[in-house]
């Protein structure tokens, strides 16, 4: 437990943090926000936020109703009406302030993400840098919303494809990346011309009201003003009611592989699109011929950073035999060294979990390897006499066959196997639902091609000595088979905010038909 002075410290830092956005520390605070302002008269069931690094209360949120989110997707509704006629330039401008603010606001943020979230610093300020990025690259974006001219078989004819802006985008998102992977969304659907209704994860309010205060100052009196609404609330009811309404054409969902599974069910009753970013149980695999000190260091960050709370985060290291028991020795001594606390100090590596039900997770994932057949071979313990939410990052050597392999326990614990070669480790890599990241280590140009071949990584994303971990917003970003098949980001993404049009346009006096059909009529 804390002694009094850390107590007394830790909460002049908790105001401190707190006051950046004019919240008090247990006080209430407003997670409704439509039509550019927040409304405290907001009805639905209140929620706690609490402080995962001592389990104390940080605030009271107000949460939306489902009358409340109906509201907030009518406002939406009508500010699309006006906001898809603002020439797409004018929209990037609108989305560069945007990405000032979150600029100027950075350290602020980042604090706040580290508070609430419980990430270390400066994995948190990544997180605001990643907002800030995917501004920059919508900007450039706002100016290359194009299609393209196709040849046209018949005389006198031109055939383009266009895009258009699709309407109101109802963005869902998960606690591990409460500000970068909903900015991924906000920024380009924005630019794309759509407006935004936002239901953040109930786990992380504080940070999402921070942004939208953020919104507001970047907006109010523009014409800007009313696109980009705040919903918070549970999942069942206003992230269902966002499902459920058939004014939000685009659903972009993060979050667990059961989430997708329901909002996959609910959009295709009303012929609704989703981009879906779901879970990972993402490999490294350590070739015999690797650079050992260069995946050690990316083995840990992937499994140990954001303490295991990534989506990306390593879950299985597959070790080529003949250097697996060396690779074991310096990683059970490389996480000897992590230091485990206060994620807002700069010494700290790993932050707490989340929240209580998470180390629940941990606890119970740990106790079915081991009853599968799993050998723990270090960590395992959760840190309760530090108050929070602590546990020690946990390496199993597991089997491949053991089905809890298949599933994503969303917490600090990597399962290491053993293979003989390069198929076999590629087939374990593929062997499961998930097809987020993956990353091998080689410095053999032949094994490192065959692993970007169409045989070998059948993930989203596959890297060659670098690690699951920490992707550029540059690229598309996503992942195959349960993971959703969704794609945010840089590359083609913006396409996935709009909707594409092809056109014939004929300019001469006859009225050909394609295919050489022919239907005469005088
Ligand atoms: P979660 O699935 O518990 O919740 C995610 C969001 O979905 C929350 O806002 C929640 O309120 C909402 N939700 C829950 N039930 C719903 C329902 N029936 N209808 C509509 N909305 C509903 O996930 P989490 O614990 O917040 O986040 C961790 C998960 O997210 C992990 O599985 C992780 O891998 C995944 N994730 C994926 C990516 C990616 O890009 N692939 C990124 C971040 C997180």
């Amino acid at each position: 437990m804390m002694s009094t002075k850390i107590a007394s410290d830790r909460k002049i830092r908790v105001d401190e943090i707190l006051g950046a956005f004019g919240m008090k520390a247990s006080a209430t605070v407003t997670g409704v926000a439509y039509g550019g302002a927040f409304h405290d008269d907001a009805s639905g069931a209140p929620v706690e936020t609490r402080d995962p690094s001592t389990g104390e209360v940080l605030a009271h949120v107000r949460t939306a109703s489902t009358n409340d989110c109906r509201r907030a997707v009518t406002e939406a509704h009508e500010a699309f009406s006006r906001w898809r006629l603002v020439p797409a330039p004018h929209r990037g401008e609108i989305v560069r302030r945007l990405g000032d603010g979150f600029r100027a606001r950075k350290e602020d943020l980042a604090r706040l993400v580290s508070l609430e979230n419980g990430k270390i610093l400066s994995e948190a300020r990544g997180e605001v840098q990643e907002v800030i990025d995917i501004c920059d690259l919508a900007v450039g974006q706002s100016r290359q919303l194009f299609g393209r001219e196709i040849a046209s078989e018949r005389r006198d004819h031109r055939l383009v494809e266009q895009w258009h802006p699709l309407g109101v985008v109802g963005i869902i998102s998960a606690f591990n990346f409460p500000l970068a992977v909903p900015g991924w969304g906000w920024a380009l659907a924005l630019v794309c011309g759509d407006t935004i209704v936002w239901k953040p994860s109930s786990l992380t309010p504080l940070i999402s009201i921070a942004a939208q205060q953020i919104v507001h100052e970047v907006t109010a009196g523009t014409e800007a003003e009313r696109i980009f609404s705040l919903v918070i609330g549970g999942g069942s009811s206003i992230g269902e009611a966002l499902l459920a309404d058939e004014r939000v054409p685009l659903i972009q969902a993060t979050g667990s592989c059961a989430l997708g599974e329901r909002v996959s069910v609910a959009l295709a009753k009303r012929s609704g699109r989703a981009i879906l970013e779901l879970g990972g149980n993402n490999a490294v695999i350590v070739l015999a011929d690797a650079d050992l000190k260069l995946a050690l260091r990316a083995v840990v960050f992937g499994t140990v950073g954001t303490a295991g709370q990534r989506c990306t985060s390593t879950r299985r290291l597959i070790l080529q035999r003949p250097i697996a028991k060396r690779f074991m020795e310096h990683l059970v001594a490389a996480y000897k060294t992590i230091g485990i606390g206060d994620p807002l100090d700069d010494t700290t590596l790993m932050g707490p979990l989340v929240s209580q039900s998470a180390v629940e997770e941990y606890r119970d994932g740990l106790a079915e390897m081991q009853r599968q057949g799993g050998r723990l071979v270090y960590g395992g313990n959760v840190l309760a006499d530090r108050g929070g939410y602590f546990v020690e990052p946990a390496i199993m050597r597991s089997t491949v066959d053991m089905p809890i392999c298949k599933e994503e326990v969303f917490a600090p614990i990597v399962h290491v196997f053993e293979v003989d070669s390069l198929a076999e480790a590629i087939a374990v890599n593929n062997s499961v639902p998930q097809g987020l990241s993956s990353g091998l280590f080689t410095t053999n140009l032949a094994a490192a091609e065959r692993w970007l071949s169409s045989a070998g990584s059948d993930c989203g994303i596959a890297n060659v000595n670098a690690g699951t971990s920490g992707a550029e917003i540059g690229g598309a970003f996503g992942g195959e088979k349960a993971t959703g098949g969704g794609r945010q980001a840089g590359s083609d993404a913006w396409k996935g905010y709009m909707r594409r049009q092809t056109c014939t346009i004929n300019y001469g006096s006859e009225l050909p038909l394609a295919q050489g059909v022919t239907f005469p009529v005088d």
